[in-house]
């Protein structure tokens, strides 16, 4: 398939640094495209209140419409490099396409992506922003990806077989659809607009995926999910296929933990290999990855266990607590029988 699509003319490519070990041969470019998948899997919306010297209103990141409650719709950015090269931009440091991001606290590429909400006749319903990255390796992607990690925030790029991931919980990680009516849209992400990325192919660079803002499937994450591909729902950003496992009661304020893990301290237990996630249950926009209460990394694998656990929840002022549970992988058996403690 990129063979085909490198028919785009070798006049259009310019020379580049010198290839490193990864590359396969002078002719070799990276190949960068968005996962629809992902971003179908991962989409949310979530109502959050930004202050007025909120790093999202700041000159650098610019991307919630003004302070005060907004309405977001959250969606993971998941962008696989498939081409025969490595994407390879290097320091950030005293490089002009770089700025510093105060909502990220690290180095960003300009131009990377942009972000629009469309209506049917092509008009952008929701101020579009140019969202920068830090590109690095996420998560290994095609089967033959190295297995090892070559880039990072402070030395970028995209090696070839894997994908940078910025996941619907990052701040500026959404298109702010406040002001925009109920109804059909697309969600259109671009990638490298400008051109200013050499590239296999630049006509694989846009997304497009159709959003109902009026869809309850948006505010829930318990509906089926449309797409199986396990890279772009095998994460706990997934917003389809959980269950609300129970509706818990708690001490408004004071801090409690949720699992199903039985090992470290103890607190449930599992099998298979199933995820968790807590949320207030008043919270009239749901129970979004982004509006969970908090976010451990053991929400999904606590200590070395496939079992997971969250820490440290303040319970909501309200008493009560939304658990859902869902298998890391769709479909697979798994058992999470959840236990509640307060400390
Ligand atoms: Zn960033």
């Amino acid at each position: 398939m990129l063979l085909a699509l490198a028919a785009c003319g070798d006049d259009e490519l310019i020379p580049r640094p010198p290839p490193d070990a990864a590359v396969a041969g002078s002719d070799a470019l990276p190949d960068l495209v968005v996962d629809p998948g992902r971003a179908a899997a991962d989409l949310a919306l979530q109502v959050e209140t930004f202050a007025v010297d909120a790093c999202e209103l700041g000159v650098d990141d610019d991307c919630a419409g003004g302070p005060g409650a907004r309405t977001l719709l959250r969606f993971s950015v998941q962008t696989p490099n498939l081409g025969d090269a490595d994407l390879q931009l290097g320091s950030p440091l005293d490089n002009e396409d770089f700025v510093y991001s105060a909502c990220h606290s690290h180095y960003h590429l300009l131009g990377y992506a942009r972000y629009e909400l469309v209506d049917a006749f092509d008009a952008t319903v929701a101020a579009g922003h140019k969202q920068a990255f830090c590109l690095e390796d996420g998560v290994p992607y095609t089967d033959d990806a190295a297995a090892t990690r070559r880039y990072s925030c402070s030395f970028q790029g995209i090696q070839r077989g894997w994908a940078d991931v910025y996941e619907s919980r990052l701040p500026c990680q959404f298109v702010d659809v406040t002001d925009v009516a109920p109804g059909a849209y697309t969600l259109r992400v671009t990638l490298d607009a400008d051109g200013r990325l050499e590239e296999l192919d630049d006509t694989n660079n846009v997304m497009e995926l159709p959003v109902d803002l009026a869809s309850a499937d948006l505010t829930t994450p318990t509906e089926a999910c449309a797409v199986t591909d396990p890279r772009a729902t095998s994460n706990p950003t997934r917003e389809c296929g959980w269950e609300l496992d129970a509706t818990w009661t708690c001490t408004p304020g004071t801090h409690v933990r949720v699992g199903c893990a039985e090992t470290c301290d103890g607190l449930g237990a599992c099998t298979g290999d199933p995820m968790i996630r807590a949320c207030d249950h008043a919270e009239p926009a749901g129970c979004s990855n982004a509006a969970q209460l908090e976010r451990f990394p053991d929400q999904d694998d606590a200590c070395g266990s496939p079992c997971p656990r969250v820490r440290d929840v303040v319970c909501p002022p309200g008493g009560e607590l939304d658990v859902f549970v869902a298998p890391e992988v769709l479909g697979e058996p798994f058992t999470c029988t959840v236990e509640l403690e307060e400390l």
